[in-house]
């Protein structure tokens, strides 16, 4: 646990993004994994998971300001703010368009991918969607086959955590090229399904319980992991002193 946080990058989103342009251009390949207290708990839990985020190959981003507060909370000040997987998407999308570059898309029902290849033809019409799938199929490994042949510049994959994370990084050393990103539910926000919180919410840091309120499966998901990792993170920090 303390050694994912320990891991994630230190810095703010600026700094975050100019990274990423940097290895965009290069062809330099990236796996990122944007994190927040759940993810980390699941990595503790699940042994595949747990060596895909130590691998050094693997760059994690505090996407929970759960992340932020803990790194803090153990002495790491150089991790300030959030940076979100839908943050990054977009940004990515931006330097695509602007450098045509090329896109695959993979996760989310059929209708939300369908509407958010719709969305970035849009918005950012100089990016080459090299192809999408939803994320029910059955054999993901043959897709991931197809995307290897592909070689895109940018993967985003939105299978939810650990899902998209794992089929990565079971993947990742097949790939000359690509940034690699898990992105949750970003497809549901880029597609217009589902609205980001308001600017506010997500200035005062509680988007978190803009997502859950009102959500009964979320609230115990958000039990299970984040007030867990508080206690855990306590005692495992007590321990290192
Ligand atoms: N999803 C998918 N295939 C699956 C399970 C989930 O494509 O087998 C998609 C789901 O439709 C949603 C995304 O993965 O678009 C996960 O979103 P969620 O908000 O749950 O992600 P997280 O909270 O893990 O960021």
């Amino acid at each position: 646990m303390i050694n994912y946080i320990k891991k994630t990058y230190k810095g703010n989103k600026s700094s975050f993004f100019k990274v990423i342009e940097n290895n965009l251009l290069n062809d330099n390949k990236m796996f990122i994994v944007t994190a927040n207290p759940e993810t980390f708990m699941k990595a503790d839990a699940i042994s595949e998971f747990d060596k895909a985020l130590i691998n050094p190959k693997t760059t994690i981003v505090p996407d929970g300001i759960g992340v932020v507060k803990a790194a803090n909370y153990i002495g790491i000040s150089e991790i300030k703010e959030r940076i979100t997987g839908v943050d990054i998407s977009y940004k990515l999308l931006e330097l695509a368009n602007k450098h045509k570059k090329t896109v695959y898309l993979f996760g989310a029902s059929k209708k939300v991918i369908e509407l958010t290849v719709k969305s970035i033809n849009k918005e950012y019409p100089d990016v080459k969607i090299l192809g999408y799938s939803d994320g029910y199929i059955e054999n993901k490994d043959d897709l991931f086959e197809e995307i290897k042949n592909l070689s895109p510049d940018i993967v985003l994959v939105a299978l939810g955590v650990p899902k998209q994370e794992l089929l990565i990084y079971k993947h990742y050393d097949e790939f000359l090229k690509g940034i690699f990103v898990g992105v949750g539910g970003t497809f549901d926000v880029i597609s217009g399904t589902t609205k980001r919180a308001p600017e506010i919410v997500q200035k005062l840091n509680i988007e978190w319980l803009y997502r859950i309120a009102g959500d009964k499966e979320r609230i115990k998901r958000f039990y299970n992991s984040n007030i867990k990792f508080v206690f855990k993170l306590r005692k495992l920090a007590k321990e290192e002193k």
